[in-house]
């Protein structure tokens, strides 16, 4: 008897053990200069700052992954461990002359996620940045071709930002595979349009780790914020 419930309390310890799961990091900007207003300093991480994260994932050998990785490992039933998912939202032009530079420097990658309209506007990065960062190994994935909230806008309106933001990347860097939806907002319609476009994973601004693919349209996401020290980004680097 003692034997049955000793194996029963292993049997529970072992269903109760953490499966994994990689945590997905959200950040905008990382540039030495800090945009004037309050929206524009929170999204905004000093380069030093960002390179000590790096620092810290490398120091505690925690490998990045690009979204798409993290999705094709996931689908061959696969599930990483000490890993983590960099994801830079908006397509601001220091991605191209800021962050991956600094990624290159530690060998390390991040999906950037591009709203397709203001591509080359003189504050986000042109076609030509975009494909020199996915030639340095970077993924470039949909934030939408205005950057609206597809949970309010007209079932046309929301189609148009998903299908143009996906076509002009197909057409000017590579057919993207996963999504950022704008605020992290979403419906019913937009699980359909992500299907309907060939998307393997799109990401909102819940809380969480990502485990599995079981839901792979409303995947959780962590933000960084400015004033994350060391101690809270370890925290939200780790499962
Ligand atoms: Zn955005």
């Amino acid at each position: 008897m003692r034997l049955i419930c000793l194996l029963a309390i292993l049997a529970g310890t072992l269903a109760a053990a953490p499966v994994g799961g990689v945590p997905v990091l959200m950040y905008h900007m990382v540039d030495p200069h800090t945009p004037p207003g309050a929206v524009g300093r929170s999204l905004t991480i000093e380069p030093s700052v960002f390179e000590a994260q790096l620092g810290w994932l490398r120091a505690h050998a925690i490998r990045t992954l690009t979204m798409n990785d993290l999705a094709d490992a996931l689908r061959r039933g696969q599930h990483p461990r000490n890993a983590v998912v960099l994801t830079f939202d908006d397509g601001y032009t220091d991605g191209a002359t800021v962050v991956t530079p600094i990624l290159r420097k530690y060998g390390d990658r991040a999906s950037f996620y591009i709203s397709a309209g203001f591509v080359g506007d003189g504050k986000h990065a042109g076609w030509a940045q975009l494909r020199t960062m996915r030639a340095d190994g970077m993924e470039i994935g949909c934030h939408g071709t205005r950057h609206l909230d597809l949970s309010v806008v007209s079932p046309k309106e929301a189609a148009h930002e998903v299908t143009a933001c996906v076509a002009a990347l197909s057409r000017y860097v590579a057919r993207p595979t996963t999504y950022a939806y704008p605020a992290g907002r979403w419906n019913a319609a937009t699980l359909i349009l992500m299907q309907r476009s060939g998307i393997k994973a799109a990401l909102t601004e819940r809380p969480g780790i990502v485990t599995s693919l079981a839901a792979p349209y409303t995947l959780p996401r962590r933000r960084v914020d400015r004033s994350a020290g060391l101690a809270s980004f370890a925290a939200l680097a780790t499962p």
